[in-house]
């Protein structure tokens, strides 16, 4: 079983276990994790979360445009977002999924993949930007000095992961040193 025996710079776990030793990136692990439960909650979930202030957004008048023609982009995604006045939309509700505490700026966050989406509209690819968007937001930064107990939940939910070994971006999140590897180093 893996365990950390330290974190490095508050940003690389070391890890080890009978096979060897791994260095894991806290912030590609955690984004990897939280990307799978955004992912999996955008194409699960159908629940709503209705807010007590609604949040109103104004934009710019190109902007407010390519949002106005994709409202029904946003309502699939469960947000209840209407035109409200000149360049702006009020927002009433919201997927459940949304990252609670932020919502303001996780909905501005939706609003600008929704604005930069490219002309062939690809829902499963946009959920993936999505996914990926607030996974990083949402993730443990580099330079965060976090608790044993926190890394080894960290390796935990990792482990859980479809793909644990590339963050949503693609870069590695454990570089694995076998014990004959770190022997050849040493020349043992
Ligand atoms: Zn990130
Ligand atoms: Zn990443």
């Amino acid at each position: 079983m893996m365990y950390p025996v330290g974190l490095v710079k508050g940003t690389y776990i070391i890890c080890q276990n009978e096979l060897g030793m791994y260095l894991i990136d806290q912030h590609a692990a955690n984004e990897r994790i939280n990307y799978e439960y955004y992912y999996y909650a955008l194409n699960n979930s159908d629940d709503e979360i209705s807010m007590l202030i609604p949040i109103n957004i104004e934009l710019p008048t190109n902007e407010y445009l390519i949002v106005k023609e994709n409202l029904d982009i946003l309502r699939r995604m469960h947000f209840d977002i209407e035109e409200f006045g000149i360049n702006s939309v009020i927002v009433k509700s919201h997927p459940v999924w949304l990252p609670k505490g932020n919502e303001d700026n996780s909905i501005k966050k939706v609003l600008e993949l929704v604005i930069v989406k490219e002309k062939n509209f690809d829902l499963d690819k946009f959920n993936d930007n999505v996914a990926a968007t607030m996974a990083c937001k949402m993730s443990i930064k580099a330079n965060t000095a976090i608790t044993n107990e926190e890394m080894e939940n960290l390796i935990n939910d990792l482990r859980k992961c479809d793909n644990p070994f590339n963050c949503p971006h693609g870069r590695p999140t454990v570089i694995y040193y076998s014990k004959s590897d770190l022997e050849k180093l040493f020349k043992r």
